[in-house]
């Protein structure tokens, strides 16, 4: 009987997956870097994550990225956790160290490259943030440590927003004086840099614009750009607003492909990810 060995295989560990774009992107990354291997979808529901974690070390899976809900209850599962996702507090990939299990955060340092890569000027920017959530936590992490002169967050829970600043006090650039989603006039006059961090873009169409209708963007200087993390739409009813006004926008696609494009990169020791071929699949799911 002849065997075929296929050398690296990963996956997405999340619940659901089944809309992931992530399976998209990476296969074609293997395909394009010659390497044999696969990249599947592993729908886990939280009860079984335990069990999955052995089945993951005892498969020899050679990489996982993780989503919605394991991302914070995986860290205790792992033989490790590198700095940047204990901070953010969530980790998004795990890749093995010989028979050790690391996990890291590439949401981050996925960011700040999107925005690179579309010439946002990031150091000494002053950012507002929308949303206190694991993307608006990657957000302020990483604008950060990229160099921003000034980070607030505006979300409509004022507890977790405190939790967030509470976390982050120490990150310089962290306004530890959360701001109300419904007095955002003031702040959004001396920001150079709106960060949608919400889910409210995915609400349905009325929820979304009532959530774009009540963003005083006109209150942002003519040179501010807007990103919206959410890439389905990857036109949302903020970008479309930000853009009516003349502003520059950026979409959620960017940030997707990098913090895969940096996962890629660290399963494969740090070897260029083929960032046109993933954006390319990513575009065609
Ligand atoms: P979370 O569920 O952790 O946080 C969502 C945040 O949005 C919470 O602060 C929530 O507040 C707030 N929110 C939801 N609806 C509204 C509303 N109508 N008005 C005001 N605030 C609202 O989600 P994540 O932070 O993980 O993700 C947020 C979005 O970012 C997702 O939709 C996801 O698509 C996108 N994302 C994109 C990534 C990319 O690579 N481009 C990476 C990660 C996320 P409350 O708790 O009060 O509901």
């Amino acid at each position: 009987m002849s065997t075929h060995k296929t050398e690296f295989l990963l996956g997405v560990l999340g619940c659901p997956v089944a809309h992931s774009r992530s399976p998209a992107m990476h296969n074609a990354a293997l395909q394009a870097k010659g390497i044999e291997g696969f990249y599947g979808r592993f729908e886990v529901a939280a009860e079984s994550l335990t069990e999955a974690m052995r089945g993951i070390r005892a498969l020899g899976i050679h990489g996982v990225n993780v989503t919605v809900p394991h991302k914070e209850t995986v860290r205790l599962l792992l033989d490790e956790v590198d700095a940047i996702a204990t901070r953010i507090g969530a980790v998004n990939t795990i890749f093995r160290d010989k028979d050790r299990l690391v996990g890291t955060n590439t949401d981050a340092r996925g960011l700040v490259r999107a925005l690179e890569r579309a010439e946002v000027a990031i150091e000494g920017a002053r950012v507002v943030v929308l949303g206190a959530g694991g993307a608006a936590r990657a957000a302020a992490v990483g604008l950060t440590e990229a160099g921003a002169a000034r980070v607030q967050i505006a979300a409509r829970r004022p507890e977790q927003a405190q939790a967030l600043l509470q976390d982050y006090q120490s990150l310089s650039a962290i306004d530890t004086t959360p701001v109300s989603l419904l007095d955002l006039n003031s702040c959004m006059a001396h920001c150079d840099l709106l960060v949608q961090a919400t889910s409210a873009p995915l609400q349905g169409p009325k929820e979304a614009a009532a959530f774009a209708d009540a963003l005083p963007l006109d209150h942002l200087p003519q040179a501010a750009v807007v990103i919206d993390l959410v890439y389905e739409p990857l036109e949302t009813q903020v970008l479309a607003a930000a853009r009516r006004l003349g502003l520059k926008t950026v979409d959620g696609l960017g940030m997707l492909l990098y913090q895969g494009a940096i996962a890629f990169e660290t399963w494969f020791g740090g070897e260029g990810a083929p960032v046109e071929i993933m954006r390319a699949a990513l575009q065609r799911v």
